[in-house]
């Protein structure tokens, strides 16, 4: 199976693109993708993945749902790999509109490698130190009690933001 390239590497490859409504072209129909039998949790798994994207352009105008007609977003969504439009969630979540298995293979090992990677967290120890605000912020006031806070936070614990650094 063919990864595609990273964006800054190569194109990225779009999805969930469709044809207007009532014409037929070169984009597929929704409606013809549709099985209601696609399994569930992996189409929520999917769903969850689709919503999380960045923000890679809108449009002009908003688009709308070629199934149901409702109002489904005007923006593009990327991983560095693929784009989508914001509404592709939609077709998945409400019109179980299934997405090429190439793609939820590439969702499975995209999620796994961020549960799994190692961290490191040198990078942030040495650079949030060096990363100071400007002299005359600090001396407005709000400087002190920033670095109070962080130095608290530092020891806390079970803190999802901090503390799991050992
Ligand atoms: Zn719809």
């Amino acid at each position: 199976m063919s990864e595609p390239l990273a964006g800054d590497a190569g194109p990225l490859r779009s999805l969930g693109f469709w044809a207007p409504k009532g014409e037929r072209g070169p984009l597929p129909n929704p409606a013809d993708l549709v099985d209601p039998g696609w399994d569930e949790s992996e189409r929520g798994f999917v769903a969850a993945y689709l919503e999380r994207g960045q923000i890679a352009g809108h449009w002009m105008g908003s688009s709308r749902c070629r199934l149901c007609g409702r109002v489904n977003g005007w923006r593009d969504y990327s991983d560095g790999h693929y784009i989508w439009p914001e509404g592709l969630t939609h077709y998945v979540v409400d019109h179980a509109v299934r997405l090429p298995a190439e793609f939820v293979a590439h969702v499975g090992r995209r999620t796994e490698h961020l549960e799994e990677s190692e961290r490191d967290h040198v990078w942030w120890l040495e650079n949030a130190h060096r990363t100071r605000a400007p002299e005359e912020r600090t001396e407005s006031g709000t400087g002190g009690a920033a670095e109070t806070a962080a130095g608290a936070g530092a020891g806390a614990g079970s803190d999802p933001d901090g503390a799991t650094i050992r």
